[in-house]
């Protein structure tokens, strides 16, 4: 059940920029009313595809609408506000979210807010842990971003010149024959792994490359090296790497908080890594919770909420979706 004040605002937000469908309700109060989401996965030894991943959010779409109306007894015209993911993301599936939002928003003669999709990675982060003024070290599938908050926009400290983290894990366990996404997996098989096997640690200044560690690893899994072994390898190096960077960033910046968003934040190696950064230089650690780490229907409702407070909106006939839209462009008026 929603309790609610007479001054708070309710935002039914819809997620669906990659692999997740999914939709929630935040209050302005920061009630997480209800969360719901679904994951299209693929088949061992194969990655998302486009057209597929459009498909099974089209399927999942009126269910997980009914159900969010079923456990929250809350009738639709209650909703004050729909947000939507308009970017960055694969085409045809932010346009499945896209196309719901418009038509939720037309039918309830309701305001339209476009979210992007990595402000509200650190958006429901923050509501959670309580970060302040966090440098944030958001690793997903689409991002691999060491950023901090200044006048009105996040700035850039560091990032991947090549390939995401998340893409690094995903590519190699679909060459693995592991399932999709597969950071969880090769987490696992990390634990059971000995040998630390020598892997290619490419840093520069406060940026990391990816796609060297990757095909080295490619290589060493041709050449018959223990699955667990280079899991955690891969691991041990792709961490080390992106923790040696956050590190100088944090110094630089002067920050006294670390953040970490994004489905790979829920990898425990990493989160150790960063506490010992964080222990040195005095620093707290804020972790996403691991309900809200990967894409959710949350992430989009909490900052539909925050946007509409400040006055962002876009009627329907301008409420494009953008495949390619960056973070570090975007004017944040609530921070
Ligand atoms: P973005 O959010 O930037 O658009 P995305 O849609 O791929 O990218 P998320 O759902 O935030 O994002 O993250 C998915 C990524 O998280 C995948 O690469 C997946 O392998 C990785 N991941 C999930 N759990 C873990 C884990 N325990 N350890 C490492 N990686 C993980």
């Amino acid at each position: 059940m929603v309790t609610t004040s007479n001054n708070s605002l309710i935002c039914l937000g819809i997620e669906s920029t990659a692999h997740t469908f999914g939709i929630a309700i935040a209050t302005s109060q920061g009630q997480i009313v209800v969360n719901i989401n679904s994951t299209y996965t693929s088949q061992k030894g194969q990655g998302i595809h486009p057209r597929e991943a459009a498909q099974h959010h089209s399927e999942v779409a009126p269910k997980i609408l009914k159900q969010v109306i079923q456990q929250t007894s809350l009738p639709l015209s209650q909703i004050d506000v729909i947000a939507f993911s308009s970017g960055p993301g694969l085409g045809p599936v932010l346009r499945t979210g896209a196309s719901m939002a418009r038509a939720l928003a037309l039918q309830l003669e309701i305001p339209l807010v476009p979210i992007h999709h990595a402000i509200g990675h650190i958006e429901i982060a923050s509501l959670f842990t309580g970060a302040r003024d966090p440098l944030v070290q958001l690793v997903s599938g689409g991002h691999t971003s060491i950023i901090a908050f200044g006048q009105g926009y996040w700035r850039i400290y560091g990032e991947t010149q090549d390939i995401t983290l998340g893409n690094l894990l995903d590519v190699f366990a679909r060459t693995a024959g592991l399932p999709f996404p597969g950071g969880k997996a090769i987490e696992a098989l990390a634990r059971k792994g000995k040998n630390l096997i020598d892997l290619p640690y490419v840093v520069k200044g406060n940026d990391v490359s990816y796609s060297g560690l990757l095909t080295a690893t490619k290589l060493q899994l041709n050449k018959g090296v223990a699955l667990e072994d280079l899991c955690y390898s891969l691991q041990e190096v792709a961490f080390a790497m992106l923790t040696e960077a956050t590190e100088r960033a944090l110094v630089q910046t002067e920050r006294s908080e670390l953040l970490i968003t994004g489905g790979v934040a829920a990898n425990k190696r990493l989160q150790t890594m960063l506490q010992e950064v964080c222990r040195e230089h005095g620093a707290t650690l804020h972790i996403v919770p691991l309900l809200y780490s990967g894409d959710c229907g949350a992430q989009i409702a909490w900052t539909g909420i925050l946007a509409y407070q400040n006055g962002l909106q876009v009627s329907v006939e301008e409420s494009i979706v953008q495949p390619k839209w960056r973070f570090d462009k975007i004017h944040v008026p609530w921070r």
